[in-house]
């Protein structure tokens, strides 16, 4: 018998280790994952340093999981992994949270198949808490209970009605949004930085706003733009407040930005954006590398 590192299930046959000392794990609550022997020892110091509990990052691993990205835990990307899932803090993002899930798993014979058991952490609250808004989803009739009046439970017409709407709302393309400084000067990176390392993960050829026409103004066009792009890829090598903007809109939309900066030009990064794991990139071809790594880690393909 053992114990899931994250989340201390009990798992019976769920653990492989290899050579190179890390372990597969394939736990019924966060779903499979790899985690290297250093980091399944560091977790808890790691975890309390970013201020994150284990269920929190059970939920994090499951709802990646579920998207088809593939979590490799090691120390260096914990951080990341953590800040690439939004956890629904106020009731209503909850509520919206928890419709979601539940409309996400119905299966062929229409019914929801989330199970209260291993399915909890992925809306991040406890049983009680999960209760409570569970009923108010019933009273909007956004759900139904099933005849013994309990969880889980069935879809109804309101229910399937706002699921499309919100699915609507989401960009389905596969196009990204290129937010940079566009000079003579970061041409060759754009080409062959940027643009390969998307055409790779499998983008359409990504929305690039030329500065020089649009002297750095956000226009209408700029954001319909940002509406229709599935990511969002920032350069801050050079100090441009229109990047700032872009990255920050696309932020507030819940649309993944990666941030990434020139290797020496770091320290022009404004305060408030510092902290945001940033690509530090030295050749357009190590960008492009880089880039791949991060888009695979952070954005489902
Ligand atoms: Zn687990």
């Amino acid at each position: 018998m053992y114990k899931c590192p994250v989340c201390e299930q009990n798992i019976d046959e769920g653990k492989s280790n290899n050579a190179a000392g890390s372990s597969r794990i394939n736990c019924p609550v966060c779903g499979y994952f790899i985690i290297t022997g250093n980091s399944e020892w560091f977790l808890k110091t790691s975890l309390e340093k970013l201020k994150v509990t284990n269920k929190i990052l059970s939920g994090i691993l499951r709802n990646r999981f579920e998207r088809g990205i593939e979590n490799i835990l090691t120390i260096n990307n914990l951080e990341e992994i953590v800040n690439s899932e939004v956890i629904p803090k106020d009731p209503l993002d909850k509520i919206e949270h928890i419709f979601i899930a539940l409309y996400n798993g119905i299966n062929e014979e229409g019914n929801i198949k989330f199970n209260i058991s291993n399915n909890l952490n992925m809306v991040y609250c406890n049983n009680e808490a999960f209760k409570k808004y569970f009923d108010i989803l019933v009273g909007q009739e956004l759900v139904g209970y099933n005849s013994e009046h309990i969880i889980p439970t069935i879809p109804t017409f309101k229910g399937y009605e706002k699921f499309e709407k919100l699915k609507a709302q989401k960009p389905q393309t596969n196009r990204a949004f290129v937010a940079m400084r566009f000079s003579d000067e970061y041409n060759e990176m754009y080409k062959n930085g940027i643009e390969e390392a998307l055409e790779e993960c499998g983008y359409e050829k990504p929305f690039r706003v030329d500065m020089k026409e649009h002297n750095g103004k956000i226009d209408d066009e700029i954001i319909s733009m940002i509406n229709q792009s599935s990511l969002l890829i920032a350069d801050f090598s050079e100090d441009r407040g229109g990047i700032y903007f872009e990255a920050g809109y696309a932020m507030g939309r819940k649309t993944p930005v990666i941030f990434t900066c020139k290797e020496g030009n770091t320290d022009n990064l404004h305060f408030d954006t510092r902290q945001y794991n940033h690509i530090v990139w030295k050749t357009p071809e190590d960008l492009k590398e880089q880039l791949i790594n991060r888009i695979k880690a952070t954005v489902q393909i």
